[in-house]
């Protein structure tokens, strides 16, 4: 019911800090009501942080954000102090429609048991039965009740199926959205794509903050369309992010994201957000912000706005 996740690139801060910063978003987001929470953040207590984005460490709790904050605070196995350079957490109130509200119903939901992908999602998959159904055909073990587990599973199966080692996280997620019905948001997170955020929509809320302390290169950002509809020879795979594909920001290094369903949840943090249209694939990598779609029909904005809220 509310998705809440925050990337700080080259931005260092400590594990405590980032679970400070994800629990102050969910409880921002507290009001849309839910039953139960939970956060995915990298794992590992080792000096350097790319060794620990190898792991990824889930808190789920059924009741409120309080009792999440309690649980994070019993967890013996991670050290608070660990300082990361680079790191995505992500976080969620669940508000359940599948399966009844316990930890292993919450969010995030994982590909399997060593967490390779774990998704938050808010809305409905009206088709998981029939996705579920295929994907246990194929031999992935299903372990909860909600709809939300089998785009995590999917997600794995096309990454395990995958024909070439190039493919993006934004592609597996291009290819996963492109088989869901029903209504959501969603933010993925991989040990295969560390420091890297997807986020997509389709009827469900969802916007990005970015906070940087230098002046932004653009004021809006270019959609990256996969074909143009006019173009024979579109390729299989959304265009890599490099310099001339107009990312943001392009030449500032340090620099903060924050995906959540609701503004307030993330003008503690910036004013400069930029909200997502439906079918939109937001993927940060290397620092940089792009968007995605896999063609362009009529009457579609070809670019995102950089918005500035006021500050109350
Ligand atoms: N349908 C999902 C579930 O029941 C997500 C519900 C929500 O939006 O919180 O787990």
């Amino acid at each position: 019911c509310g998705i809440f996740a925050y990337l700080n690139y080259h931005v260092p801060r400590t594990r405590r800090e980032i679970l400070e910063v994800l629990i102050k978003g969910l409880r921002r987001l507290e009001y849309r009501g839910y039953d139960s929470a939970g956060v995915g953040i990298d794992g590992g207590n080792h000096k350097e942080w790319e060794k620990n984005s190898k792991n990824i460490h889930l808190i789920k709790q059924t009741g409120k954000v309080k009792a999440l904050d309690e649980e994070i605070h019993r967890q013996q196995d991670v050290d608070l102090d660990v300082e990361f350079d680079v790191h995505l957490g992500i976080a969620h109130t669940r508000w359940a429609t599948h399966g009844v509200p316990s930890p292993v119903n919450s969010h995030p939901q994982r590909s399997d048991k060593d967490n390779e992908f774990i998704v938050i999602h808010n809305g409905i998959i009206t088709n998981y039965k029939d996705l579920k159904k295929f994907l246990e055909s194929k031999g992935y073990e299903f372990e909860s009740e909600t709809d939300t587990e089998t785009i995590a599973k999917l997600v794995k199966y096309i990454y395990d199926n995958r024909e070439s080692d190039d493919i993006t996280f934004a592609t597996l997620v291009e290819q996963v959205t492109q088989q869901l019905e029903g209504a959501f948001a969603l933010v993925l997170k991989s040990v295969h794509y560390p420091g890297e955020a997807v986020g997509s929509r389709r009827g469900g809320p969802l916007l990005i903050g970015v906070r940087s302390d230098h002046k932004l290169s653009t004021d809006h950002i270019p959609i990256l369309y996969r074909s143009s509809g006019k173009d024979k020879k579109s390729s299989n795979t959304l265009p890599r992010m490099d310099e001339d594909t107009c990312l943001f920001p392009v030449d500032e290094k340090a620099v903060e994201y924050y995906f959540a369903s609701d503004a307030s949840a993330v003008i503690e943090h910036t004013n400069r957000v930029i909200f997502l249209e439906d079918d939109d694939i937001a993927a940060v990598r290397d620092g940089r912000l792009s968007i995605h779609r896999i063609k362009r029909t009529a009457g579609d904005h070809p670019a995102r706005a950089i918005q500035t809220l006021q500050m109350e």
